[in-house]
């Protein structure tokens, strides 16, 4: 079954200087399974983001169709979350009440709410700090923390706009084997940005390059190996280091002195 497909999608804003509508992503045409984990990788600014605002309903595109979990991209809805590199998370609730927020927004009552969010909380190595607020936590805590609200609504679709960017190496190691771990025992479906190459290989089924601006798929890249619950032992499989000399090459890394990824 496909639950996430862009047909043909294009999308253009108002270039400033000039006034005219220009490109930033072109001739979109992809298909996710329900279960699969794919990632995109392009160079900055070819819009990566603008794809998973697409895909979330918050952008419309200019051409072309989005569909997610069976139905027409229109607005954003239930089934599809969307996680940000920043957390975003509210600073004047507790971690257990911005974990719950998803839940109190759809009306689910109060014990309830409290059940699930301890129970991520546990999940996502947080036991312990229900009651503290987001200035209390680190970094890495934070990004926890949003991740267990992103999973508290249960959604089919995850749309993961470089959610580990901002941490350290260490941390960042261990929320993928967290991520990875929950995306494949639930079986979600997940589209994934990073511009860390062996994260994209570590944790996905299959990985879609980009060109640069207006950006478009340009290679994909099936990830054929074992261990996608387990990215911390997949990053120590021999097939990493000639899966991310293909990407440097496709991506020109150190060929060109503006390749730049971000
Ligand atoms: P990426 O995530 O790959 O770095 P983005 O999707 O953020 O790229 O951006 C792609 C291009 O579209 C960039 O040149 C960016 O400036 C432009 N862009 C993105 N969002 C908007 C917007 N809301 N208005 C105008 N231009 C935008
Ligand atoms: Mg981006």
């Amino acid at each position: 079954m496909v639950e996430i497909e862009f047909r043909d999608v294009g999308k253009s804003f108002i270039d400033k200087q000039t006034g005219e509508p220009r490109a930033a992503v072109t001739n979109i045409s992809l298909s996710i399974a329900k279960g699969e984990v794919v990632s995109l990788i392009g160079p900055s600014g070819c819009g990566k983001s603008t794809l998973l605002n697409m895909g979330s309903g918050l952008y419309a595109p200019t051409s072309g169709k989005v569909f997610v979990a069976g139905q027409e991209v229109t607005k954003p809805v239930r089934e599809v979350a969307f996680m940000l590199q920043k957390d975003l998370l509210m600073q004047w609730r507790t971690i257990e009440d911005n974990v719950a927020l998803g839940l109190e927004i759809a009306g689910v009552d109060k014990s309830e709410r409290k059940r699930v969010a301890n129970e991520l909380l546990v999940k996502c190595h947080l036991r312990g700090f229900e009651k503290h607020y987001p200035y209390q936590l680190s970094g890495g805590m934070r990004q926890r923390a949003a991740i267990a609200r992103t999973l508290a609504v249960d959604p089919q679709v995850m749309l993961l706009d470089e959610p580990f960017s901002a941490l350290d190496a260490q941390t960042k190691m261990i929320l993928q084997q967290d991520l990875a771990k929950m995306l494949y025992e639930k079986k979600k479906t997940a589209l994934f940005i990073t511009h860390d190459l062996v994260e994209g290989i570590a944790l996905s089924d299959r990985l879609l390059v980009m060109s640069e601006r207006p950006g478009t798929i340009i290679e994909e890249i099936v990830i054929d190996l074992p261990l996608r619950d387990n990215p911390l032992e997949r990053r120590k499989l021999p097939e990493i280091g000639p899966l991310q000399g293909r990407l440097m090459d496709l991506l020109k890394i150190g060929k060109e002195e503006d390749a730049v990824l971000h």
